[in-house]
């Protein structure tokens, strides 16, 4: 029967052996006759622009009426359909499976159950907008953090699929719980695994970093926000962003007793509390709502990631968790990544942005893209860098972009974060030519870097740290000899292969000059001698940053205004 003013919806997750890793899911949903149901999986989730295609975890997928079974079918890989007989109560079973320790995926052993809800509960297209309720089978002793409305015990709610599969669960034996408040906003900090550091300092540096991000953008649409830590025994780096938690995971959790280390959980986090406004709420047109069923493709790589990724770090700076010496740091960091590859050559951000869905998170080919999270974050150090001068900021233009397109639920497309670059200042003129350059086009991003970084007294400037092989003859090789990468512009770019191993021998040369490089490569089995020319340039140069004393303006960067 059909309840009116009832959740019609609901999902009972159980576990029949933790240590199998298979959760079972039970979706009910009250149907009516002759109602065709398609049931949507996702094929990507919120945060990262590739198929992970999630269908692959699935088995055992039945359709029961009346504890009767119904006939169902696939239309595409991820989208199952049934037809309702006659009204009433249909349940949807299946065996998920939840393997994927990282902060976007599912993991269920003996201590814990971890749920991203993305990965394996349905979009019904018939009811998207429907309220879903929620209910767990957890032992007793478990404790759960979510952001998800609790309703009492093992029970939750959500205003729809959206709102459900952007809400990740941790409920666990052992989980630690803290909080702290921001302008009558409660945070809370939920650890899994083992604390090696000063949590009172922690909870300090965060309340310090919230409050700088509350203030730029003037408000925090919440009461509660959740930081759900997976801090793991292994090596592990990963945040996900949501609209009212984040999820990240950590290892090894013992390496947090070092400074840091722990400068690089405290900078995913304040990255992912930046998310909280940039991607959950200012979001471009495409990706509202989300469309988890297929590819959507994105330009704005450079404002998703790269934006982010600069101001995150800039209110650890701003909010004194940095000193100018740690930032600095962190940005010759960035700045070495820039340089040690050429991919800038050959695809703009915008194109890189583009082509997330194909090669974005991983290695790829040489030289091909550009890193959105990198070079991304290096043009905002030029853009903030550029508004600045001219009594504006990349903060105010996002709390620009908070009230023109977040605050409303619009969405944006690229052109709109321009146009309020452009008006932020009274002479465009140079954030036009650096967007021209360096965003739409494929220029030396190093060159406006120098100059920009120089108007506010940092030097930036290139030297050579004793490897010859790298700097003269543009070979990157590990310890074995093995070649990792070749520079473009070397004369190795013509003889030698990655993966070649390579030998020499500098007391004998063949070559008349003294700087030419007689090398012995095995390649595929095959010996090979052949002669490396040096060139002019030094190649995949060491990137240094000096503070000039006398000319530093460290308050005019620092501020976010
Ligand atoms: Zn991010």
């Amino acid at each position: 029967m059909l309840k009116i003013n009832q959740i019609a919806m609901h999902y009972h997750i159980a576990r029949q052996s933790p240590a199998s890793q298979f959760i079972q899911v039970q979706l009910t949903l009250d149907c009516r006759a002759g109602e065709t149901i398609h049931l949507q999986l996702a094929a990507w989730r919120p945060g990262r622009y590739e198929l992970a295609n999630y269908a692959q975890k699935i088995r055992s997928f039945k359709v029961h009426h009346k504890e009767l079974p119904l006939k169902w079918q696939k239309k595409s890989k991820d989208l199952w359909y049934f037809s309702a007989q006659e009204t009433g109560t249909y349940q949807v079973t299946y065996e998920y499976y939840c393997n994927q320790m990282d902060a976007g995926g599912c993991w269920s052993d003996d201590i814990q159950l971890y749920l991203n809800f993305s990965n394996f509960i349905f979009d019904v297209k018939e009811r998207s907008n429907e309220a879903i309720s929620l209910s767990i089978a957890l032992p007793e002793n478990y404790q759960v953090a979510t952001a998800l409305p609790n309703k009492g015990h093992g029970r939750w709610e959500a205003s729809g699929y959206q709102h459900l599969m952007d809400s990740p669960l941790l409920a666990a034996v052992e989980l630690q719980h803290f909080d702290y408040q921001v302008a009558g906003h409660q945070f809370h900090l939920w650890f899994h695994g083992e604390i090696h550091f000063d949590i009172a300092q922690l909870i300090k540096d965060f309340k310090a970093f919230t409050k700088k991000q509350i203030e730029a953008f003037g408000t925090l649409p919440a009461e509660h926000y959740h930081f759900i830590f997976q801090l793991l025994p292994y090596k592990h780096y990963h945040g996900v962003e949501h609209a009212y938690s984040t999820v990240i995971t950590y290892g090894p959790a013992s390496a947090l007793a070092q400074k840091s280390e722990l400068d690089e959980l405290v900078g995913v986090s304040s990255h992912e509390l930046y998310h909280f406004w940039n991607v959950c709420r200012i979001r471009p047109k495409e990706l509202i709502p989300y469309d988890l069923s297929n590819e959507v493709y994105l330009d704005t790589g450079l404002i998703l990631e790269g934006v982010t990724t600069y101001m995150g770090d800039h209110f650890l700076l701003e909010s004194g968790y940095f000193s100018l010496e740690d930032y600095l740091k962190i940005l010759q960091k960035q700045i070495q990544k820039e340089v040690d590859h050429q991919g800038w050559e050959n695809q703009n951000i915008l194109e890189s942005s583009f082509d997330l869905w194909l090669d974005g998170y991983k290695p790829g080919i040489p030289d091909k893209k550009v890193n959105i999270y990198n070079r991304g974050a290096l043009i905002a150090l030029c853009l903030d860098l550029m508004l600045k001068s001219g009594e504006s900021s990349l903060s105010q233009v996002m709390k620009k972009m908070w009230e023109s397109f977040g605050s409303t639920g619009q969405g944006y497309v690229l052109d709109d974060f321009y146009s309020m670059l452009c008006q932020s200042t009274e002479n465009s003129q140079p954030i036009k030519a650096f967007w021209e350059d360096y965003v739409l086009g494929k220029g030396e991003l190093i060159l406006p870097l120098t100059k920009l970084l120089a108007n506010i007294g940092v030097r930036l400037t290139f030297h050579d740290e004793g490897d010859t092989i790298l700097h003269a003859y543009g070979i990157r090789k590990d310890e074995n000899g093995k070649v990792l990468q070749v520079h473009p512009e070397a004369d190795a770019y013509s003889k030698v292969m990655i993966n070649d191993l390579l030998s020499y021998d500098s007391g004998m040369s063949k070559s008349d000059k003294a700087d030419d490089l007689e090398i012995v490569l095995e390649r595929q089995g095959r010996k090979l001698e052949t002669i490396i020319y040096k060139g002019n340039k030094s190649l995949y140069p060491k990137v240094k940053l000096e503070i000039l004393q006398k000319k530093f303006f460290a308050i005019d960067w620092i501020k976010n205004y």
